[in-house]
């Protein structure tokens, strides 16, 4: 009986992606990330060292930690490499080694593709150049890049600021980003997926002050997570958890949430009902004349719902209800007291 579907348990797995060890610029080892990651409430990670994949795989602490690759050309094109097996050497022509990952079984991300141009500090950004590229996917936020992008460091007064007040320098993802995102998502018919990405270093700032690090692992993994939306329930064996947590990625069962502006545990509820069925992100759904979309979220928030791209809903409110008649993708952003807080995967209806 498909009713059986809208009664089925969906299990909500907090985890960070994006984040660099020892092995590569990041100043944390395994053991430290992981033991940041179980005090802020993780149940994975998935490593990304620059061209790199010398973490091994495994449970470290409680959490599952998964291995990535940043493929890293110098001066533009970052690409997050997910499920690969062997290291893929970064490249002048991004499109070789977007069908390397695929030729490997595996799938990418964009990292950071629209990072500022006008800085006021010295780290270079670093775009993607070409979007005519059919990518995997779209790491549509990016924390350290956001704070990156608008951390100003002409004089110890902005750069004390951009230090006790980091949370201030945050701003969301870039419009350009989430338009390239939406433009893809109308060109596909399948659901192009995006991530939110802690981009963790842990890096230590010295300029002028005493040598303080700015977002350690734990602090910066109570910031951006994704919440992994998955009918399978994680388990003891981590090769059936990489799995799991690697199909969801690839399929946008994720929500993108900026814990901050959260209670620990309480995370946002998204679905499309149609009477038989319950369609959470990444998923797809048909359409009939019982179709409604449902939000729940545990506070008041600036609620915005898009329809191929174009906002057609916007409320205060914690919660809502639309009645849907039209075919297309759906989904929703969230801010919190002004605050960039919930990005979704789109929900497809057809
Ligand atoms: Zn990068
Ligand atoms: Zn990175």
């Amino acid at each position: 009986m498909q009713i059986k579907n809208i009664e089925s348990k969906l299990y909500l797995y907090p985890g960070v992606i994006h984040i660099h060890s020892k092995f590569s610029d990041g100043t944390g080892d395994i053991d430290e990330i992981t033991k940041a990651a179980k005090k802020a409430g993780l149940f994975w990670v998935l490593i990304t060292d620059h061209n790199n994949m010398d973490v091994k795989e495994g449970f470290y602490n409680g959490v599952s930690v998964l291995v990535g690759e940043e493929i890293s050309p110098k001066t533009e094109n970052h690409y997050l490499a997910f499920g690969i097996k062997n290291l893929i050497a970064p490249s002048d022509a991004a499109d070789s080694f977007i069908e390397e990952v695929r030729a490997q079984g595996g799938f990418g991300f964009v990292a950071h593709p629209d990072e500022s141009d006008s800085r006021n500090n010295k780290a270079h950004p670093i775009k993607w150049l070409d979007k005519s590229l059919e990518v995997d996917g779209i790491e549509i936020w990016n924390w350290f890049s956001d704070w990156a992008d608008n951390y100003d460091e002409r004089n110890i007064f902005k750069i004390a600021y951009a230090y006790f007040f980091r949370h201030k320098l945050i701003k969301g993802p870039h419009r350009a980003t989430l338009n390239w995102w939406d433009e893809l998502n109308l060109k596909n018919d399948k659901i192009i997926p995006a991530i939110g990405g802690a981009d963790a270093h842990a890096l230590k700032v010295s300029k002028y002050i005493i040598p303080l690090k700015i977002f350690p692992y734990e602090s910066c993994f109570k910031t951006l997570n994704n919440i992994l939306m998955t009918e399978n329930p994680l388990t003891d064996d981590f090769e059936k958890n990489k799995e799991i947590i690697l199909n969801s990625i690839k399929c946008g069962n994720n929500i993108i949430l900026n814990q901050r502006y959260s209670k620990s545990g309480q995370f946002p509820q998204f679905e499309v009902l149609n009477g038989f069925k319950k369609a959470y992100c990444g998923q797809t759904i048909n359409l009939n004349e019982n179709t409604y979309l449902h939000i729940k979220l545990f506070q008041k928030a600036d609620i915005k719902v898009l329809h191929n791209g174009e906002e057609i809903y916007y409320t205060k409110a914690n919660q809502l209800t639309l009645k849907l008649e039209k075919t297309g993708k759906y989904r929703f952003e969230a801010k919190y007291k002004d605050n960039p807080w919930i990005y979704s995967n789109p929900i497809q209806v057809k």
